[in-house]
């Protein structure tokens, strides 16, 4: 069984490869890169990207405890559907996957019905309740690839100061969702002129910037290695900017709704704009925009965060937090960052690839003759209509339902499987 993908423009942001070849893949390895090739099976990809398979390093699968929101069945075709053949999953489902049984449930799980791979995040602290660390070590031993008690901040500088040097020692790298909760006071949307106009309680952005400041100081001290997740506001970004000019081992990502939207979509999409941390204003958008550009950002994750059409149908106040992603990552990528030369493809293709599975050594997001056979096959001038009935997700939870992308995925190769193509 052979699989070559012919004619496409073959791009491998971190060789800088950019030509036009012929894709063969052997079994789950690629076999050759180069013309005149041709396999068994045959993807033409014409007027397309072939790029290595997208890496996400935050998604919420929801797996186990919440199956009507994703399973990591349906939450791994949204990705293949999106593009992404490596995910990192997070760590705060019911129960939270703070033990080594927790992590091999979610390898075996994955085994059984995922098509792309699942790299799981465990938590930092048992019961993410930021009091008591988790077995790291062991942790690691069984296959976790960070920690992290993403959905809330760990709020004992103390503790945090610990998990730091326990995950340095291990060798894990600690993903940061940073958030001051006793500034949170039931806040729904970002504090500013909109959310007074609306009458909607405030997330002042020091909610963000105060933890930002306060865990990269504490990656400092302890030498470790600290992600920050979900960036969105200027402030949050120049305290990130700093700290890599004074050499802390300080990484960052941002979502594709950073970028796109300012809270102004709160009056037109709803519960469907809210997200924590939220949508910001106009010159935050800059500011991320900026930070992608200059490298301050160091790669695009989705925080892909499915919840069921009931959960979202209530008042704005008592919805949950949070919005899907993986489905409409690469069109926005596209339209909202390359289409106007915010940053060039070979950058924007570098941010969702070789850059986050470089931040925790992933063995993803290259495409080299000897390397794993995960591919993406992409149409850059295509252009959409997003369609939430159309999503693989389980769930619809989206802003951006009608809105017109650029950029669209014709196949996903995990593992040298087809786990995706696009139907004529
Ligand atoms: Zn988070």
């Amino acid at each position: 069984m052979s699989l070559a993908i012919v004619n496409g423009h073959v791009m491998d942001p971190a060789s800088g490869l950019s030509e036009i070849a012929n894709v063969l893949i052997d079994g789950t390895t690629i076999a050759k890169i180069g013309t005149k090739l041709t396999g068994t099976e045959v993807i033409d990809a014409r007027d397309c990207i072939v790029c290595p398979g997208f890496v996400d390093l935050h998604v919420h699968f929801r797996e186990p405890g919440q199956e009507s929101k994703e399973t990591i069945a349906t939450g791994s075709r949204a990705a293949a559907r999106g593009g992404f053949t490596s995910v990192v999953t997070m760590a705060n489902t019911q129960p939270p996957i703070d033990n080594g049984g927790m992590i091999e449930f979610v390898h075996r799980r994955a085994r059984e019905i995922a098509c792309i791979k699942i790299w799981p995040a465990a938590c930092a602290t048992k019961g993410r309740a930021g009091q008591e660390m988790t077995e790291m070590a062991e942790l690691k031993a069984v296959g976790a690839v960070a920690v992290t008690d993403d959905g809330s901040d760990i709020a004992s500088s103390w503790v945090l100061r610990r998990v730091l040097e326990y995950a340095n020692m291990c060798g894990l790298t600690y993903l940061a969702h940073c958030e001051d909760a006793t500034l949170m006071e039931g806040g729904v949307m970002n504090e500013g002129y909109n959310s007074t106009k609306l009458g909607l309680p405030g997330l002042p952005k020091a909610m963000e910037e105060i933890r930002i400041d306060r865990n990269v100081r504490l990656a400092a001290m302890t030498g470790a290695k600290i992600h920050i997740q979900h960036v969105s506001t200027t402030e949050g970004l120049d305290i990130i900017r700093r700290a890599k000019e004074r050499g802390v081992r300080v990484t960052c990502e941002t979502a594709p709704h950073y970028w796109t939207l300012t809270d102004d979509a709160v009056t037109d999409y709803g519960t469907n704009a809210k997200m924590n941390p939220p949508l910001r204003e106009a010159e935050d958008v800059a500011a991320i925009k900026q930070g992608l550009a200059d490298g301050t950002i160091d790669c695009i994750a989705t925080d892909h965060a499915p919840h069921t059409f009931s959960e979202k149908d209530v008042e704005f106040a008592l919805a949950p937090f949070g919005i899907v992603g993986l489905e409409t990552a690469l069109g926005l990528i596209l339209t909202g960052l390359v289409e106007p030369g915010t940053i060039p493809l070979e950058r924007a293709l570098a941010l969702i690839t070789s850059a986050p599975a470089q931040i925790l050594g992933l063995p993803a997001g290259r495409l080299y003759e000897g390397g794993p056979a995960d591919v993406t096959v992409f149409n850059p001038k295509t252009e959409w209509t997003v369609d939430p009935e159309q999503f693989a997700s389980l769930s619809r939870n989206t802003p951006f339902a009608g809105h017109r992308l650029r950029g669209l995925v014709q196949a996903s190769v995990c593992d040298g499987d087809v786990v995706y193509q696009l139907s004529k």
